[in-house]
């Protein structure tokens, strides 16, 4: 048996559980009589993840089901593997249930063959969907689902007393999850669901990657402002939404006007 790490009441974290950087944070929410995962990670890790869990005296069996914040690889390449051996269901927005059950390696950015990665992906069958305004009971405890689209289109958060899982929208240093189109990034989405955590009132949040913090305004202000800029910039394709420059370049170029008359 080994001692639980409590990070808050009824909240075990796998990293700092195992003393050793695993991955992506997998949340453990204990609820008393049973317990749920928020995310699970690369699939090499899985099992070590169970282990701790079971080493920590939890039932595996009172595993209520393990919840996808997302379908980025790095989230849940695990998650088949997982819910085969704790026997649990598995849930996700809806939004983000064809890549989980088709494995898609574009969507789940599994696969960018520019840069030579390409992990392994496996079909998981999502058994429940969580949209927004539902909410998850796992023993003792409540989460109410957030869907906080932007990231990707199916980025879900959890709100739990002054507690906030933020997922990838935001991180300690004021940076977010990578914003690409292939995986369906939308900076205006995003900039409303940081806008939406900047307005709550959780004290707490706590990111799918590195620490959790104290939700302090300039953290998310800081990145809401940089978003709100990329889209009118060339920086992010098409995932801009304009590009004034290109105005002003064609007005002159109708206009007759030369760059240096
Ligand atoms: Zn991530």
């Amino acid at each position: 048996m080994i001692r639980r790490k409590y990070l808050f009441p009824n909240v075990i974290e796998m990293n700092y559980q195992a003393g050793r950087r695993l991955g992506v944070n997998v949340y453990l929410i204990d609820g008393g009589s049973e317990f749920l995962l928020i995310d699970i990670g690369f699939e090499d890790t899985v099992d070590e993840i169970i282990e701790l869990i079971r080493q920590m005296d939890f039932s595996l069996s009172k595993c209520k089901m393990i919840i996808a914040t997302h379908a980025d690889a790095d989230h849940i390449q695990g998650l088949k593997r997982a819910k085969d051996r704790l026997k649990t269901s598995v849930a996700a927005h809806p939004k983000s249930v064809k890549p989980l059950e088709k494995a898609d390696a574009i969507e789940t950015y599994a696969k960018i063959t520019a840069q030579g990665i390409d992990l392994p992906m496996v079909p998981v069958k999502i058994d429940l969907r969580l949209n927004e305004g539902d909410t998850i009971e796992v023993g003792d405890v409540k989460l109410d689902v957030w869907h906080t689209p932007g990231h990707t289109p199916g980025q879900l958060s959890f709100k739990m007393r002054d507690l906030l899982f933020s997922g990838d929208n935001i991180y300690k240093d004021s940076c977010v999850g990578v914003i690409d189109a292939h995986h369906g990034s939308h900076l205006g989405d995003f900039v409303k669901s940081l806008s939406r955590i900047l307005g709550d009132d959780s004290k707490y949040l706590l990111p799918s990657h590195g620490p959790v913090f104290p939700r302090e305004a300039q953290i998310i202000q800081k990145a809401i402002d940089r978003l709100s800029g990329y889209m009118h910039m060339a920086d992010f394709g098409t995932c801009a939404t304009d590009w004034p420059l290109m105005e002003e370049w064609e007005a002159d170029v109708i206009a007759g006007r030369l760059p240096f008359s």
